[in-house]
């Protein structure tokens, strides 16, 4: 959807024009997560499903898929198990779709986790273990409890090819919509993509879809907090998921809690490095500034790691000029928002308006 206010708003914020169009793409009102993890971890859920079906004989392809949610498939299922690690939202998309199909189904997360999400993963018959330390750590533990059980199904955040190819499909939704408002993508209507960064899977799964069907002339531009760039930082130095930020002294903290993955995943930097346009990184208080900025003038809202898209615009057309032009178009990938909970809306809200307020009492 197009940002009329939010673009004028932000011209006015940054004292820049941004002469191209800027619009959003709502992937913070997807079911299930709210977020940008259900293109992912819905379909390597129905992919497991599917697997389990048809090797056991009770499925073909020429048959309605919609069986698979019977009482029948259940049983069939709950003799398998799921298990996924994540921040957050993966174990939103991941746990609650297994959960349905009657998979047995355990969540790993970081004791930080937000609450409200665990509770609701309780609540849907997900078992949720928590650990007292980062979420890099985690992924190995549970990739290693998976590993102990052949019926037992990994989620691995940090390389899974159906998670990204579950987020390359939001391509072929975004070239149906670019075709709705008329938007060409060539030399002269470069089209140009924010997605905030963690593991590095759905930003690279989108851009490997985008550029597949769209073609060289849309550009992605990655975000990442200052204390969390591990994308970045592992394909500058081209070590890719052989190194963390705890490696160089960071302490891969942010109140953005979808990126704080301090290492990167293994598909991200080797499918990246021809791919990606150009990465920013941003310190915390931009994203709460972002958040209340889409709230007041779009009435939008989004978690602080999707607001992180906004803070890729000024760096991207102050280094290319020939972006911030009158055919350009410029996307934020709103990556998630909609299933936080008022108590948290507001809070993040409430953060965002004393910066900005802030900002003004010193100006
Ligand atoms: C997971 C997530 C991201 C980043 O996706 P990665 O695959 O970890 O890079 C961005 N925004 C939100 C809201 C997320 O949940």
């Amino acid at each position: 959807m197009p940002l009329k206010n939010m673009h004028e708003s932000w011209e006015h914020q940054t004292q820049q024009k941004l002469t191209g169009r800027l619009f959003l793409k709502a992937d913070n009102q997807l079911p299930i997560s709210g977020s940008i993890k259900s293109r992912g971890g819905i379909y390597e859920v129905l992919k497991f499903a599917e697997e389990i079906a048809i090797s056991n004989g009770r499925l073909t392809n020429m048959d309605n898929y919609a069986m698979l949610a019977s009482t029948e498939f259940r049983q069939l299922f709950s003799k398998y198990g799921v298990i996924v690690a994540s921040t957050g939202n993966l174990a939103l998309s991941v746990g609650i779709m297994a959960a349905t199909f009657g998979f047995k189904t355990t969540v790993y997360m970081s004791h930080d986790a937000r609450q409200w999400k665990k509770d609701k993963l309780r609540e849907n018959g997900v078992t949720v273990k928590e650990f007292n330390t980062n979420f890099s750590a985690i992924i190995p533990k549970a990739r290693a409890d998976a590993a102990l059980d052949p019926n037992i199904h990994f989620v691995d955040d940090e390389g899974s090819n159906d998670l990204f190819l579950g987020y390359a499909v939001a391509a072929v939704r975004l070239q149906k919509q670019l075709k709705e408002h008329q938007i060409k993508v060539d030399q002269e209507h470069p089209v140009i993509v924010y997605l905030p960064a963690g593991v590095g899977g759905s930003p690279s799964g989108v851009t490997f879809g985008l550029k597949t069907i769209l073609g060289p002339h849309v550009h992605a531009i990655f975000c990442e907090p200052t204390h969390v760039p591990s994308v970045t930082l592992g394909m500058m130095t081209k070590l890719n998921n052989h190194i963390s930020v705890y490696d160089i002294g960071l302490d891969g903290l942010t109140a953005a809690d979808g990126l704080a993955v301090g290492r990167p995943s293994r598909l991200a930097g080797k499918v990246m490095r021809t791919l990606l346009f150009g990465s920013v990184t941003f310190p915390d208080e931009d994203i709460y500034r972002y958040v209340t900025q889409l709230q007041d003038t779009q009435h939008i809202t989004v978690e602080p790691s999707a607001a992180a898209v906004f803070t890729g615009i000024a760096p991207t057309i102050n280094n290319m000029p020939t972006f911030n032009s009158p055919n350009a178009t410029h996307i934020v990938w709103a990556t998630g928002g909609s299933m936080m909970p008022q108590s948290e809306r507001e809070a993040n809200y409430a953060k965002g308006k004393q910066l900005i307020d802030s900002v003004f009492a010193h100006a």
